[in-house]
């Protein structure tokens, strides 16, 4: 039998025991008040499930008489004709505490040292759950700040404590730093397409794919959409490109979902952390590595120069005055006619952007058309495009004359979204008197099949209001005969690619015979692009192509040429109609 002090003992045992945090701490503690009132068996009975991990030498049908003993509040089990003297003491949710002693009924002073031991049991088990539950708060609290929940890989924050602590020196930071900047090729094909769900999946598969590089030395996080950054504990160029010729192949793979295999490419930037760079220079390197390898060769990787920041600082610049060109009105409308291969005379003219530049002088859309995307500044574009051509183009006396060719104004996918698309285009019809019979919309085939849904409701209006739509660069896109019949689509215009081929190429040639016939079948007008040469322009009138465009039939002119170039072509016109005498 033990005595007092030893009791008192076991008591600051058991408390110091759930300071640990240790799965055996609890069991060590049992074992220590059995052997405090010399008993054979402790147990903790955890609520109607009875838990015997802590139980000591009992087999298993003894458990199962205990476990009723206790059940019942038994005093005394008779096992194999022994008693066992049981005393419980009650812990947190319904578990009980037993300690069972073969032959001896346990004493007063015992039962007080056992019913103090359960208590203690019982206040440290409190004090335990609150502390883990608090941890786990916290935890989760950090977890959720610093994890992407789509992916589970680290985040942008995470990403960027990471690499603060990597390159920062006084905290020991090594500079032997390198960073692969991955982007999707065409990611936004995925949710256009598919929908965002897909899209989500895709990416989640993705992280999957990339956490497999995951080790010691490198580090995979997700920066936001389709771009990931992984971040290497190594300044050797060989080791990168290494990595991001293996993570290419890796993520080339078809990946399935829903049933459908999807096949995506993606394009990497590599850039070594120099003396003096934040996280941020180090970030925005690799993003021009990148950049550069979506311009040249998407698909591949590119190590960062310093001469693709000169690029990066002109392109910045560049958009920063194409925002004060668009306010200043220095982006105009020229005009390109479109003639009918029956007669030769002017249908129409379509308006193309230019830029007055005041000291580069006039560019063309090749020029800044892609940093102006990239910008989100096409809108503000086309807005301007479409006012200006509706202005300058009834302001023509030839026009005025009573002469009424059409218009055409190209729009962007971001245009054919634009909530404000149907007002502006109402605006600029009243202002200008122009008729919206004679307006049309040129919209890229990709556009509109890719923003079938917040499209829609555009459509649908300018239809109503009588404007039509053309499909733009047809052949290039989608080639989907089934949105043809979807929408209102009045004309086709035949991309200059399949045009440039005509009389060299017979695959052209069909091409364009299958788009003419077609489009005559449903009722659609065709225009064909970049008519150069008169051999071209034979072959499509004998196609039967009813329009034609291109620098033999007229280059883009500014609105005062525009308009004598259409005089010009009436006055022949009506001259070629005199009665000969
Ligand atoms: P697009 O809509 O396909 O316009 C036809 C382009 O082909 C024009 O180039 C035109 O100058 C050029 N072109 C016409 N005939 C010939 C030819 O015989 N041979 C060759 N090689 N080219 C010919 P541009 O004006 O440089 O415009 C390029 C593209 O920029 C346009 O292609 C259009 O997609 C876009 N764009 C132009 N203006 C606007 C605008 O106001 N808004 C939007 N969103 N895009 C515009
Ligand atoms: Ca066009
Ligand atoms: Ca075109």
């Amino acid at each position: 039998m033990s005595s007092a002090p030893w009791s008192l003992h076991v008591l600051s045992e058991v408390l110091a025991a759930f300071t640990v945090r240790s799965p055996t701490a609890l069991r060590d503690v049992m074992s220590r008040v059995a052997e405090a009132v010399d008993a054979e068996i402790t147990a903790i009975m955890d609520g109607a499930q009875s838990d015997f991990q802590h139980c000591v030498g009992l087999e298993d049908h003894q458990k199962f008489l205990l476990a009723a003993a206790v059940e019942e509040r038994l005093p005394v089990l008779s096992l194999a004709g022994v008693p066992l003297h049981l005393y419980w003491a009650p812990l947190d949710g319904g578990a009980v505490m037993v300690v069972g002693r073969f032959r001896e009924a346990y004493s007063l002073e015992e039962r007080a040292l056992l019913r103090a031991m359960g208590r203690s049991i019982q206040l440290s088990t409190q004090m335990l759950a609150a502390l883990k539950a608090e941890q786990e708060a916290k935890d989760l609290a950090i977890r959720e700040a610093t994890i992407d929940a789509l992916t589970g890989l680290p985040n942008r924050r995470y990403l960027l404590a990471h690499l603060g602590a990597g390159l920062d020196p006084s905290s020991g930071g090594r500079l032997q730093i390198g960073l692969l900047f991955i982007d999707f090729d065409r990611f936004k094909h995925i949710n256009d397409v598919y929908g965002h769900s897909v899209g989500d999946a895709y990416l989640q598969a993705v992280g999957v794919a990339l956490g497999q590089f995951h080790d010691a030395d490198t580090f995979v996080a997700r920066l936001a959409g389709d771009e990931f950054i992984v971040v290497v504990a190594s300044a050797n160029i060989g080791i990168l490109t290494d990595l991001a010729d293996r993570i290419l192949q890796c993520l080339k793979q078809p990946v399935k979902i829903r049933g459908r295999l999807l096949h995506y490419s993606a394009s990497i930037g590599v850039a070594l952390a120099e003396p003096g760079d934040r996280p941020q220079d180090l970030l925005d390197k690799a993003d021009m590595a990148m950049y550069s390898v979506k311009q040249l060769l998407p698909g591949g990787y590119a190590c960062f120069e310093p001469n693709m920041l000169d690029q990066a600082r002109r392109k910045a610049v560049l958009e920063s005055e194409i925002r004060s060109a668009l306010l200043q009105d220095e982006v105009i409308a020229f005009f390109q006619p479109i003639i009918s291969s029956l007669h030769g005379g002017v249908v129409g003219f379509e308006a193309l952007a230019r830029w007055l530049h005041p000291r580069r002088g006039l560019l063309t859309p090749k020029d800044f058309i892609e940093v102006a995307e990239d910008a989100g500044l096409l809108r503000d574009l086309d807005a301007r495009i479409l006012r200006d051509a509706c202005c300058s183009f009834s302001g023509w006396q030839s026009v005025q004359k009573g002469f009424n060719p059409r218009l055409s104004i190209n729009i962007s996918a971001a245009t054919l979204q634009d909530p404000t698309l149907i007002e502006r285009v109402k605006e600029s019809l009243v202002s200008s008197g122009l008729k919206a019979r004679n307006l049309l919309l040129e919209v890229t085939e990709s556009s509109l099949v890719k923003n079938v849904e917040r499209a829609q409701h555009n459509i649908l209006s300018l239809k109503k209001m009588g404007v039509k739509l053309a499909v733009d660069d047809f052949g290039t896109g989608y080639s989907s005969l089934r949105y043809l019949r979807q929408f209102p689509v009045s004309m086709l215009k035949i991309d200059r690619s399949f045009v440039s081929g005509l009389g060299q190429s017979y695959d052209d040639k069909v091409i364009v015979e299958t788009i003419l016939r077609m489009a005559a079948s449903l009722g659609i007008q065709v225009v064909a692009e970049g008519v150069e040469t008169e051999e071209q322009r034979a072959i499509l009138s004998r196609m039967g192509c009813e329009f034609l465009q291109g620098y033999l039939l007229g280059h883009p002119l500014d609105s005062p040429m525009s308009d004598q170039f259409l005089a010009r072509s009436e006055r022949r016109r009506n001259w070629l109609r005199q009665p000969i005498v």
